[in-house]
């Protein structure tokens, strides 16, 4: 996309928000994560590396993906390859996830063929996304919340449909929205769909969740190292459990240890997966922290899913992709899953000859997760009579994505000055901001505790839902808040979900989406009370008063 125009943004300063307006001459155009250039817009290259041509195709694919929905928005009945199609789709066009032009081209191929075989009407062209982009400030928002929520669900509805698990209104509800994206619409409309949007997303994480919990089992409470032991070792980072197990299975008995990075770190809790004695522990922070971190490592590193970020010469020889993600000269394992270009890596570079000590970026060198729905639930009495003894006095759930923004230690600060007698519940990669904190027990059960991976949200829900019920009361009055930190799509459509639900007085940042105009924005704000965080201490004053 090549152009000019003035964008208009919300910006969130010392916990107001004020309007913005920018000029800007543009080769891409992309807004959809936290990092956006300016908190505007990439419109020359991407903060996240991704190049224009890139981004364009991307936008290409998505139009494509939109005359497919067109096309099978009817009485058309789809198979599940169809779904597929769509579902990945939208997977690549999520941020970190594909750098790789040549596959972004492969997928508009398939997309344009699958399409082909289902319709030959000229009415199913591909839709430009320039439409979009050139739309009027609130529509433009509004059909970008649609659009980014989608990617997000979509991200779930693939680690779902890998397992087996899928669902024909979660697939049909893809099309829906990828025609309305596409479609003349009124504000109304795209906001009741935006509201549909996350309370089908629940539903997709709630499919993941069976999918996870049937094949692994229900999470248990695992402790986990973040030493590296000495010997050759594989890290595998993403989302994806099933190319975990795969892994396990294929370095079983070959002196290879695998660690999770990031997001990954809760497979060590699932009984399937830990029973694994080569599961050894968990390499390194966050996502954002991997340039760094992996710097030079003598082992290989398999991305399964996002966040992946440009590849620095000093690892790039030991860099492997699978699935959506895909980046320029990399190696990509394909679809049999043959991991033996990676084990061989791993024998090549033979790891660390001693020890190697790691940390979180507070000192501390053990995580603890596994407290997923299943736990929590299963000490639910405990739970209620701390409350109702007064031990527990509040819960917070501090979670969402991180990032590289300094502004992110607000999460850490936050955690460390909650009083004594408050839970922590967290999940999603935002909480390698204060995950290997040991803030202590109450009754047994740790201050913090962390839930799992972003989709993970579900069991968060649930939670919070078994708490109201057992108290009598709705989600809203419990005492309980939710303090978000969002970077990509995945975080908008859990928002959606949250607010699909109803619940108010989520504190979200570090900054607000770009894409939320200002209309938008105050909508929301005035019926959810949607709160920009300030200070830890300005915001927990807030919260307990
Ligand atoms: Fe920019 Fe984020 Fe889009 Fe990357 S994904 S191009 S950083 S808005």
């Amino acid at each position: 996309m090549k152009g000019a125009g003035l964008l208009k943004r919300s910006v969130l300063t010392g916990g107001k928000i004020i309007e913005k307006k920018e000029r800007f001459t543009m080769s891409m155009f992309c807004f959809q994560c936290e990092e956006t250039a300016k908190g505007s817009g990439c419109t020359v290259s991407g903060v996240c590396g991704k190049k224009a041509d890139t981004s364009n195709l991307q936008d290409k694919l998505t139009g494509e993906l939109i005359s497919l929905a067109r096309a099978i928005d009817g009485d058309t009945i789809p198979t599940d390859f169809t779904y597929k199609v769509i579902i990945d789709g939208l997977f690549t066009t999520a941020t970190n996830v594909s750098f790789n032009d040549k596959a972004i081209l492969w997928q508009i191929e398939v997309t344009k063929e699958e399409k082909a075989q289902i319709s030959s009407s000229p009415e199913n062209d591909a839709y430009d996304m320039e439409k979009l982009w050139m739309d009027s400030e609130d529509i433009r928002s509004l059909k970008s919340l649609i659009l980014f929520g989608l990617r997000g669900m979509a991200a779930y509805a693939h680690h779902a449909y890998i397992l087996g698990q899928m669902d024909e209104s979660i697939n049909r509800f893809f099309c829906k929205g990828l025609c309305a994206v596409g479609a003349t619409k009124s504000a109304e409309e795209l906001l009741a769909l935006i509201m549909e949007l996350g309370s089908v997303n629940l539903k997709c994480m709630e499919l993941l969740d069976k999918a996870n919990t049937g094949t692994y089992g229900t999470p248990v409470p695992t402790k986990v190292s973040c030493n590296i032991e000495p010997g050759p070792f594989i890290v595998i980072s993403g989302h994806d459990l099933h190319d975990l197990k795969l892994l396990l299975e294929q370095t079983e008995g070959k002196g290879i240890n695998v660690y999770t990075h990031s997001e990954m770190l809760s497979a060590h809790s699932y009984p399937e997966l830990k029973k694994h004695a080569h599961l050894k522990g968990n390499f390194g922070t966050a996502w954002q922290n991997q340039q760094h971190e992996f710097k030079n490592i003598p082992a290989p590193i398999l991305f399964t899913s996002n966040c992946m970020m440009p590849v620095k010469p000093d690892y790039d020889d030991r860099i492997f992709t699978t699935s959506v993600v895909s980046y320029p000269e990399m190696v990509h394992i394909g679809d049999n899953k043959d991991f033996t270009p990676v084990i061989n890596k791993a024998l090549e570079l033979g790891g660390y000859q001693e020890l190697h000590k790691m940390t979180g970026i507070n000192g501390g060198d053990t995580l603890m997760t596994g407290f997923a729905q299943g736990t929590v639930l299963s000490v639910a009495d405990k739970v209620i009579d701390a409350v109702k003894g007064g031990a527990i006095k509040h819960f917070f759930l501090v979670g969402g994505c991180d990032g590289a923004k300094p502004d992110r230690n607000y999460y850490t600060e936050f955690v460390k000055q909650t009083p004594k007698d408050t839970i922590i519940l967290t999940l999603a990669c935002g909480k390698y901001r204060f995950n290997d904190l040991d803030l202590g027990e109450i009754g047994g059960l740790p201050r913090i505790m962390d839930m799992g991976q972003c989709n993970d949200a579900y069991s968060a829900i649930k939670v919070a839902i078994a708490l109201s019920e057992a108290f009598n009361c709705s989600v809203n009055e419990l005492p309980l808040t939710l303090v978000l930190s969002w970077y990509e799509q995945k975080a908008v459509s859990i928002l959606l979900t949250l607010l699909s639900l109803g619940i108010k007085d989520i504190y979200i940042g570090p900054s607000l989406p770009a894409f939320i105009a200002p209309n938008i924005l105050n909508a929301l704000v005035d019926k959810f009370n949607l709160t920009p965080i300030s200070t830890p201490e300005a915001d927990l004053k807030k919260i307990l008063g």
